[in-house]
């Protein structure tokens, strides 16, 4: 197995399940400590931390709400007070709450803005002054298709997921200087528990919209954000990375 992330401390927010777990476990898998956050999955937590140890990883989990400013900024402390440092941040804790825009409740709104749009800055924020000092960074967000092409039912969603691509360039933009760099993955649908709560006729209908004929995968999406923090990933910055089966082009 690849060491090319060995030393390096990796913050990946949800990664009890889905796709922050696969995140984790491609970083992992390259050397890197993880500290794994989740928020109510305890269980879910502590498997995962199990299944990184057996690739030789040190991992932290951390509980904690990233759409709450202070819990969001507690999980980067948390790991600065156990590894020293954040070197790699994945933003990838999501959650969506659909609805049309006629019968969406500002609760609805404000809940997935705030866990998915608002963490990603609670989070940069609090790891910037450390990667600036130590002159590397790697920050990714885990956007969505649905930030790019939109979609019936999520307007709270889409707005999110497109404002984490927004906040990538921006954020990219000002910190090149520095060594960072900030990226947006934005996967098309992938099977995890998000989408297997869909209803069969409406996976029938995604798929026959998928050219490539499938859903992703947790680990394809996994590989992308390693790649994106390894060795070939440096000259990559303020990018939308599409993957999705050619659904959106
Ligand atoms: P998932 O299987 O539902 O897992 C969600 C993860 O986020 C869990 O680890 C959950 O923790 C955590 N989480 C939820 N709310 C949180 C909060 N307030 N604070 C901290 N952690 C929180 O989701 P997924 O399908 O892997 O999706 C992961 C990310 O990819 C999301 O941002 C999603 O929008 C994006 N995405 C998903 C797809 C897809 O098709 N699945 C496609 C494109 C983009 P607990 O286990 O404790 O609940």
């Amino acid at each position: 197995m690849s060491q090319e992330l060995a030393e390096k401390i990796a913050l990946v927010t949800g990664a009890s399940r889905g796709i922050g777990k696969a995140c984790a476990t491609a970083l992992a898998q390259r050397g890197a400590t993880i500290v794994l956050n989740y928020v109510s999955n305890q269980d879910a937590a502590k498997v995962a931390k199990t299944e990184l140890e057996a690739f030789g990883a040190k991992v932290l989990i951390v509980q904690g709400d990233v759409s709450i400013e202070d819990e969001a900024r507690a999980l980067v402390a948390a790991a600065e007070n156990e590894f020293g440092q954040v070197d790699i941040l994945v933003n990838n804790a999501g959650v969506n709450r659909d609805k049309t825009v006629q019968r969406l409740t500002g609760d609805a709104w404000r809940e997935v803005i705030d866990t998915n749009l608002s963490s990603c800055f609670y989070t940069t924020n609090a790891v910037l002054d450390g990667m600036r000092e130590r002159s590397f960074g790697r920050i990714i967000q885990i956007s969505s298709i649905i930030g790019q092409m939109g979609n019936i039912g999520q307007s709270n969603y889409a707005a999110s997921k497109a404002g984490m691509i927004a906040f990538t360039k921006s954020t990219a933009k000002e910190v090149a200087r520095f060594g960072i760099t900030v990226n947006a993955v934005c996967p098309g649908f992938v099977e995890t528990d998000m989408v297997a709560a869909l209803p069969d006729e409406i996976k029938q209908s995604l798929l026959s919209n998928i050219p490539l004929g499938r859903f992703g995968t947790a680990e394809e999406v996994g590989e992308t954000v390693a790649f994106l923090c390894g060795p070939n990933g440096g000259w990559y910055t303020g990018s939308q990375l599409t993957m999705n089966g050619g659904q959106y082009m």
